[in-house]
């Protein structure tokens, strides 16, 4: 019993080590481990691993990787970035919406620009019977995401939706804030997640059982008030309540999905399929995979072994 906690306690000081120095590590090193979270680099290898979700009765959502851009000449490339996927994702009939991250497109800059870059995206999915999702990102930019998203879904209801993180204290405060806008007609849209910033404790939960209940609760109140909710977890835990506040709600299949990460604890999410439940995976696919990979190699608690093996097994 000792043993194994004194065992416990060095691997987590040891990917706490790795998760310290993984941002110094060269790229092409960091690369062996982060495949597996990526598509690849260019839209067509996207498109691959989408078609192959497809196949397998996954739909997707689509995400370019970047954020925190420094130009708004970046904000303006992504821009017609996004338009493009959009274009190449809805001709070849993939089944699948898009994610973005209002830092790609300026928020930080000048949140006007990114509003009107996001709505010429949101306007073109809009025009494509396709959908948009916000991510959300870390606490300074809350306030100005959900903006975008009011703005955004006044002018285009079935069209765009939030993600809402369950570790921030304000979360059911938000929501009781954003039910003003639900309708039958078109529910508010939004995925359910953890959150994966790194946050101070007097605006997030640090504790894992509090969060959990946190998610819970902002899922009971969703499913209440009959929006539409994206569930967004790897967590077993959560998945098996979720399955029980459906019940409880008797949602209707097609009121909710499931969503998880791509590459991320697969056999839960084919046991999730299997039940007969729509499952979306997160693709995320580009150039700038380097942010994207080292927040989820932080959060993986077997990211140690994972990446002596990738080292030293795989080569
Ligand atoms: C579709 C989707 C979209 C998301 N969008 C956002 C967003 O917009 N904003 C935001 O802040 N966060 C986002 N997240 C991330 C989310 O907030 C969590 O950080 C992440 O999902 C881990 O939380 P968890 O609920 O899976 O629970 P955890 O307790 O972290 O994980 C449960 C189990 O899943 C497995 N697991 C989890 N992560 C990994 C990994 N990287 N590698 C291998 N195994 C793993 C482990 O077995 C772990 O024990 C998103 C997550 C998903 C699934």
């Amino acid at each position: 019993m000792y043993h194994t906690f004194t065992i416990t306690i060095k691997i987590e000081m040891l990917n706490r080590l790795i998760a310290n120095i993984l941002p110094r590590m060269p790229k092409k090193l960091v690369w062996v481990f982060s495949k597996r979270y990526i598509a690849g680099e260019t839209i067509e290898e996207g498109m691959l691993a989408s078609k192959l979700l497809n196949e397998n009765n996954i739909a997707v959502t689509i995400d370019l990787l970047g954020e925190f851009i420094e130009t708004l000449g970046q904000a303006e490339e992504n821009k017609n970035q996004y338009i493009e996927i959009i274009n190449r994702f809805t001709d070849e009939n993939i089944k699948g919406n898009f994610s973005l991250k209002p830092t790609m497109f300026g928020l930080l800059i000048d949140t006007e620009v990114c509003y009107s870059y996001i709505r010429e995206i949101v306007a073109l999915a809009a025009s494509k019977n396709s959908f948009v999702r916000i991510d959300m990102e870390d606490s300074q930019c809350v306030d100005r995401e959900i903006d975008i998203f009011r703005r955004l879904r006044l002018e285009f209801p079935k069209n765009v939706g939030l993600v809402i993180q369950a570790y921030m204290r304000r979360t059911l405060s938000d929501l009781e804030a954003l039910s003003e806008l639900n309708s039958k007609e078109s529910p508010l849209n939004f995925r359910l997640c953890k959150g994966i910033y790194i946050e101070p404790e007097n605006i997030a939960f640090q504790d894992f059982k509090e969060v959990q209940q946190n998610f819970l609760d902002a899922l009971d109140y969703m499913l209440k008030n009959k929006m539409y909710v994206g569930i967004a977890t790897h967590d077993k835990h959560l998945v098996n309540e979720s399955y029980k506040l459906l019940e409880k709600y008797k949602v209707p299949k097609d009121k909710y999905e499931f969503q998880m990460l791509f590459g991320v604890t697969p056999d839960l999410r084919n046991s999730i399929v299997k039940r007969g439940h729509l499952m979306r995976v997160y693709v995320p696919y580009g150039k700038d995979w380097f942010g994207y990979s080292t927040r989820r190699l932080k959060e993986n608690p077997k990211m140690a072994t994972e990446i002596i093996k990738a080292l030293f097994v795989r080569g």
